[in-house]
């Protein structure tokens, strides 16, 4: 079985076809110009992550904050980390960085501030 991605990891978009085993078990990776593409060939077709980011709004300002996972989460989880964000509400001050919620769904990611707001 083979499946045509588009790895996203540089603006050169290399397009790879990822062979997998009829049992989806990832077996090899071709048309990818550097290893960083058979890594991301590799976790797409196995458990797929994404960055998110999102804006939520804070108390006494009319500027929402920024906010984005620390690191990747599962990608099948994308909706749920966002409909836990929209209940989430802050106070001012905020910088960039801080821990805005810790561990989101228990993904090991937490929410961190991408901007000040003082
Ligand atoms: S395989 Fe390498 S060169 Fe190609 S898009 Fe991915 S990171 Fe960029």
């Amino acid at each position: 079985m083979e499946q045509v991605i588009t790895c996203i990891n540089c603006p050169v978009g290399c397009r790879m076809t990822v062979h997998l085993s009829d049992a989806g078990e990832f077996l090899s990776v071709t048309g990818n110009t550097c290893p960083r593409g058979a890594r991301y060939a590799r976790q797409e077709c196995t458990m797929p992550e994404r960055m998110i980011t999102a804006v939520i709004p804070v108390e006494g300002s009319a500027c929402p904050l920024s906010v984005k996972t620390a690191t990747p989460v599962p990608k099948k989880m994308i909706r749920d980390v966002m409909a836990a964000l929209s209940s989430v509400r802050v106070s001012l001050p905020v910088s960039a960085g801080d821990v805005i919620l810790h561990d989101v769904l228990g993904t090991g990611s937490d929410i961190i501030a991408t901007r000040n707001l003082p």
